[in-house]
């Protein structure tokens, strides 16, 4: 049975990374009828952050990215987390010793740091010189007896090679002399990367390893280990790194990389997931729009391209939109709802009027917005009623100031005037509750009674009913907002 895992470390915030190759993963192990689990591999105390775990298990749950066992659903090989699995990983280190293939190396800080600069000195590449590997048992003995602090390090093959075979990169050939021994377990008895790495993969049943490129250098030293376990290794696919617009590795300075800033931003899980799904792959027959389920159903790891993938918000940007569009009104509403509470557009109760007025002002707004946020930043003009004409100040973009300057004038002169006192009439006739249709037959009779062009009808109008010289359609907003307060709004800018 396939298995695939991901294996993130909780050291901050998680990482669209891990959302990317938790994608693949999962569709991988849904197309061939297998497993997809969560590993959290938890055993570098440095880079350790309180509450990243939660973040990774949240994160992923949003995205629907579901794994059928991990440390928070539990499962059959667990636990699912590197920390409580401690025993382990002594146990089949001192494995290894025995079998030799692995041995005690007793060498001090102070011994490796002079090594390194010795090589440094020759221009050779720093490692490790095998010094330990020739102790005789009882020099062994001694050390231990004497209680002399010790790493347990691989015993590297020093000659022939070490090949990957990769299926989308075919083979990827080190050379062994080129790696050297490897610690396994630690001096304070903590277990490397590579060694818990291998362990858990092997005792989890991972019959596939996906995973970003940036581990194929670590993927010689784990093939030689599952050789030292005398265990079959797993198929390594090594999928390529998501890229800044300058073909960097994706970066926090260039590119937001937490999931949490996405989701707060307001993109939807559908427009993210959509958008991990075209990071080096492509559905085929030009569809770029995509659900999770169409995607997992169609999924060929065979297709995916290794040309990095650049992270483009933009792209992300259309991407969300259309599934924004897409959306049931209803439940993006109710996602929005946060967001308009955050902008203290809204109180903490809504009737269900005002839930149905919000749901229009989103309807209205999706078409335009890239993010939920968007939407909100957008929807002012529905929710406040206390505007003022903007004023020119220095920091005006310049290709503004006309259009604002003449807001002033067009209030004020003849056909403004006419145009406003005539709209206020016909609106304060209605009743409260106006549809588009009729918003939109008003403001048609108004153009036709005034008997000048659109632009000078309604750009008064505008800037009486919204403060702005462009935006908000205005059949739209006068539905939106009822009489009531279209009247308000005129009376208050008509002084
Ligand atoms: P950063 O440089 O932003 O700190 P990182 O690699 O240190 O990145 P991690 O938190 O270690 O970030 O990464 C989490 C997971 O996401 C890892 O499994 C890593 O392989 C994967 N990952 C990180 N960067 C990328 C990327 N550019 N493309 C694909 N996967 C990535
Ligand atoms: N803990 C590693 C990470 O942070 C796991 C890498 C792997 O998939 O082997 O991604």
């Amino acid at each position: 049975r396939v298995r695939t895992r991901i294996a993130p470390s909780p050291t901050g915030d998680p990482h669209v990374g891990t959302a990317y190759i938790a994608l693949f993963n999962l569709a991988f192990a849904y197309k061939n009828g297998g497993d997809f689990i969560l590993r959290i591999e938890d055993t570098d105390q440095n880079r350790y952050t309180e509450g990243s775990e939660q973040m990774i298990f949240d994160a992923l749950k949003w995205l629907g990215l579901d794994y059928a066992e991990g440390p928070d659903v539990g499962g059959p090989v667990g636990p699912y987390r590197q920390s409580e699995r401690f025993h382990l990983y002594g146990e089949y280190a001192h494995k290894l010793v025995e079998k030799g293939e692995a041995y005690y190396c007793f060498c001090t800080q102070d011994r490796l740091e002079k090594l390194r600069e010795r090589q440094k000195a020759m221009g050779k590449a720093p490692g490790y010189d095998g010094h330990c590997r020739s102790l005789s048992k009882e020099e062994i003995e001694a050390k231990l007896a004497a209680g002399e602090e010790y790493v347990i390090r691989l015993k590297m093959p020093y000659e022939g090679e070490t090949i990957i075979k990769d299926r989308l990169r075919g083979d990827i050939v080190f050379e062994n002399n080129k790696i050297d021994d490897q610690v396994l377990l630690k001096g304070d008895g903590f277990p490397t990367y590579h060694l818990a790495n291998v362990v858990d993969d092997y005792l989890m049943n991972i019959t596939h390893v996906i995973r970003a490129e940036e581990w194929i250098a670590s993927t010689p030293k784990h093939i030689q280990l599952y050789k030292a376990f005398g265990w079959q290794e797993p198929e390594f696919i090594h999928m390529p790194l998501l890229r800044n617009s300058d073909r960097t590795k994706i970066s926090k300075r260039k590119n937001p990389v937490s999931l949490n800033w996405y989701r707060e931003e307001g993109y939807l899980k559908e427009g993210i997931v959509n958008f991990l799904g075209l990071m080096g792959y492509s559905f085929g027959e030009n569809k770029e729009i995509f659900t999770l389920q169409e995607f997992k159903d169609n999924f060929d790891i065979d297709k995916v391209s290794l040309g990095g993938p650049v992270f483009d918000l933009v792209k992300l940007g259309w991407v969300n939109n259309q599934h924004m569009r897409m959306k049931d009104l209803k439940e993006l509403t109710e996602l929005a709802v946060p967001f308009f509470r955050n902008a203290e557009l809204i109180g903490e109760e809504l009737t269900e009027k005002e839930f149905d007025t919000l749901s229009r002002v989103v309807d209205i707004l999706r078409e335009g917005a890239q993010t939920i946020k968007e939407i909100v930043d957008q929807s002012e003009v529905y929710f406040k009623d206390e505007y003022t004409l903007p004023v020119v100040t220095e920091e005006t973009d310049k290709k503004e100031v006309k259009g604002i300057e003449r807001l002033y004038t067009v209030i004020q002169d003849e056909t403004g005037k006419k145009s406003i006192n005539l709209f206020q009439e016909k609106i304060a006739a209605c009743d409260e509750a106006i549809s588009i249709d009729r918003a939109k037959e008003l403001l048609k009779e108004t153009l036709d009674e005034v008997g000048e062009g659109p632009g000078k009808v309604y750009m008064p109008l505008r800037a009486v009913l919204t403060g702005l010289p462009k935006g908000a359609d205005l059949y739209n907003l006068v539905s939106i907002i009822g009489r009531d307060r279209t009247l308000a709004r005129i009376e208050r800018m008509k002084k």
